[in-house]
């Protein structure tokens, strides 16, 4: 089918019951900012990142207290959790022994071999993966006198060595991430990276920053690789509300194909001098009513019914202002006139219908004149507009400069 991604052939690990690579879906993880010693405030956040869409959440490990309150949020926890270590190898095995189903650890800080070996072995026992978790900003200082700084080179040395030290002792359950704050030099290190190994890729832009600028740095290195058949987990740093991140994260694999749709996709258009209503705001009151439901649509909010109907006829439902009201279609099919104060109220009744008559069913339900209606004030619109545009005044004025001397 035109327009799906191939992915690339990885191995497969498993992450708890998460499975990562392979034929398994591209996964969203995120990350926890509470102090993991708070295991209550830290659950909450857990399940707010799960409810965001987040399939792994990481959690760190910085410190005894923390692996301790770990032992009691893995067991409490709706998905997978994954120890973030730095520096501290005992931290690794501390967050094995409270059960994690991951580990993460930062081969720029902990860099003597026997304790990556000494980790490896006791995740092995455990079943439990290794994310070697190469960050430009924190990159082993060898290799960063060796290549001069922090290119995409250095960073996909420093995760294959890393991982030479975990093959050594016959560790094989490992997915990598080589990021980078500076977008394309993530993307040449992630395909360095692709073409040297066949272990499962985590994406990042590390250090994106706040949104929006830290969304779209993130959308930029990540979907280009995704839509390489690069990536098999991905997770957005944002300088934010991490929920905000887990949403993203979901929401970008939906949108490239890559997961199926389990909320709103709400479409709407820029607006123009056509628009009959304040598309912003309509789109905007229409955003926060439907994504309350956590309904599986796409839904349009289109300025005018001139053109709105047509240009969005692929979404499930839409609706066109005209006239001082509001035409609601489904597939493009106007279905009911009403008043336009009663826009995103109709919306939000005909999703519900929707979602659970079908879209058939709906279609048959459908008020026969409000097509006709519709079809009648697009029409009526295009004639004031084009007289507004004075285009027959124009095209005489046109024709006057043409005609030849
Ligand atoms: S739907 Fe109408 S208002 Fe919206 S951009 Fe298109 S022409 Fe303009």
């Amino acid at each position: 089918m035109t327009g799906m991604v191939q992915r690339r052939q990885t191995r497969q690990i498993h992450i708890g019951g998460v499975a990562v690579g392979g034929d398994a879906p591209v996964s969203v993880q995120s990350m926890t900012i509470t102090k993991t010693a708070d295991v209550d405030g830290t659950l909450a956040q857990v399940y707010a990142l799960h409810g965001a869409g987040a399939d792994i959440v990481r959690i760190t490990c910085n410190d005894v207290e923390a692996a301790q309150a770990l032992a009691e949020i893995v067991p409490r926890s709706p998905v997978p959790i994954i120890a973030d270590i730095h520096f501290q190898y005992r931290l690794a095995l501390a967050a094995l022994e409270a059960g994690v189903a991951g580990l993460r650890l930062n081969p720029g800080n902990i860099r003597k071999e026997d304790h990556i070996k000494t980790v490896a072995q006791a995740a092995a026992g455990a079943g439990v993966p290794i994310r070697v978790g190469v960050n430009a900003g924190s990159l082993d200082k060898d290799i960063l006198a060796d290549y001069g700084g922090p290119v995409p080179e250095a960073l996909v040395a420093s995760a294959l060595k890393e991982i030479r030290y975990l093959e050594d002792v016959g560790f094989g359950d490992i997915k990598i991430s080589v990021k980078h704050s500076h977008v394309p030099s993530m993307v040449d290190a992630y395909r360095l990276l692709a073409d040297a190994v066949d272990y499962p890729l985590h994406l990042g832009v590390t250090e994106a920053g706040p949104p929006p600028a830290g969304l779209i740095k993130s959308v930029a290195g990540i979907a280009a690789l995704l839509l390489e058949g690069i990536g098999d987990t991905i997770r957005f740093s944002l300088t934010a509300d991490p929920v905000e991140e887990a949403k993203a994260g979901r929401q970008l694999l939906e949108f490239l194909g890559l997961r199926e749709r389990r909320g709103l996709d709400l479409i709407a258009c820029p607006s123009c001098g056509r628009a009959e209503v304040d598309v912003i705001r309509i789109a905007a009151e229409a955003r926060d009513v439907l994504e309350a439901e956590n309904l599986p649509i796409q839904v349009a909010v289109m300025g005018c019914v001139v053109n709105g109907p047509g240009e969005a006829r692929e979404a499930d439902l839409g609706i066109a202002a005209g006239r001082g009201r509001g035409h609601l279609f489904i597939k493009g099919r106007v279905v009911r006139v009403v008043p336009e104060a009663e826009m995103v109220q109709a919306l939000l009744d005909e999703a519900r219908l929707l979602a659970r008559d079908g879209i058939e069913a709906r279609l048959a339900a459908a008020d026969e004149t409000a097509a006709v209606e519709a079809h009648e004030t697009a029409i009526e619109l295009r004639t004031a507009q084009g007289d507004a545009n004075r285009a027959a005044e124009r095209r005489a004025a046109v024709a006057e400069v043409a005609r030849p001397e």
